[in-house]
Order: C-alpha cells, then structure tokens, then sequence
C-alpha cells in the first residue's frame, strides 16, 4: 500500500454565501472531500481558534465549484473557491485515520493558507448539536497575528469576491 504520508493531498476553502456566511474547509481524504463548515473562516494568527463544524463529505470534483446554488436547495447561495492547494500530513500516515481519532496535523501550500495547522475534535456543549472541531494555526514563518480575513475577499482562480464584484 502506498505511503501518504510524503504524498501531497488536496485541500480546498469554498467561501459560502449561504443564509449565513461561512468557508468549507475541505481536506482530501481516502478519496473523497472530508469537510468542516467554518463560520469565521480560517486564520495565520495562531492564537484564533476557529469553530469548524465537520459536515459531510463532498465529492473529490466537488473541489473545483464555483457558483451559485439555486434558492430552494440546501445552501443556496453563492460560493467561490477562495483558496486551494495541497497538504501533507505531519503526522501519521492517513489522513482519514487522523480525522477518525479527532485530531489531524497538517502543512498547507495553498495561495494564501500556508505552514503548520491542525484540526482538533471537542466537545460539543450540552444543547449544542453538531460535530464541532477547532482550526488552528501552528507558530511557523507563516503565522501572521495581524491576519484578517475580511482583508481577503478574493477568489484564488478569478478576480471576483463572493458578492460578484470585480477587485482590481
Ligand atoms: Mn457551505
């Protein structure tokens, strides 16, 4: 069986302009998209510590849309493919082994997340329903604790924010 451990592996952010805005974090895994749904987005700055709901897994081709949902389905809404790139696991082998035990480290090489993160299982709050992780940031050349992602509106393949708009 094939290593994955120096292997590189997809990873793509969908920015979502849903009922409520939010960045699908996506992570190539035994062959499909495993996903987390980040109301804030993600963050260089290593001391944010970013709620990532894990949500269903997507299609691998899933990776490479951009539009718009139509009103009346699930997430209707428009959606950018605002970063994407590959990871290499800093730990273990498989990824999907990593997720299964509620922690995955990683290093991106995306156009605008790069270096050290990890993905981390907690608790869910009593009431609180859903699969909730953390994203954070590792201390690396590439932790930038001024980051803001409202700053960072662009698609990473075109010149076009969430909202359509044209940015020079
Ligand atoms: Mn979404």
């Amino acid at each position: 069986m094939q290593s994955t451990r120096a292997r590189r592996l997809r990873f793509v952010i969908q920015k979502h302009r849903a009922s409520h805005l939010h960045y699908d974090f996506r992570l190539e895994a035994g062959g499909v998209l495993k996903s987390w749904a980040i109301p804030k987005g993600p963050s260089l700055d290593p001391k944010d510590r970013r709620l990532a709901m894990h949500v269903e897994d997507h299609p691998l081709e899933y990776r490479r849309f951009q539009g718009t949902i139509a009103k009346g389905n699930y997430g209707a809404g428009e959606v950018i493919v605002w970063d994407k790139g590959t990871y290499a696991l800093s730990e273990g082998s498989d990824p999907a082994a990593e997720i299964g035990k509620g922690k995955i480290a990683f290093v991106l090489r995306g156009k605008k997340m790069r270096g050290e993160f990890a993905l981390v299982r907690i608790k869910r709050r009593s009431g609180e329903s859903g699969d909730p992780w953390l994203l954070i940031k590792g201390h690396d050349e590439y932790a930038d604790p001024a980051y803001d992602i409202e700053k960072d509106p662009r698609n990473c393949v075109s010149e076009r924010s969430v909202h359509g708009d044209r940015i020079a």
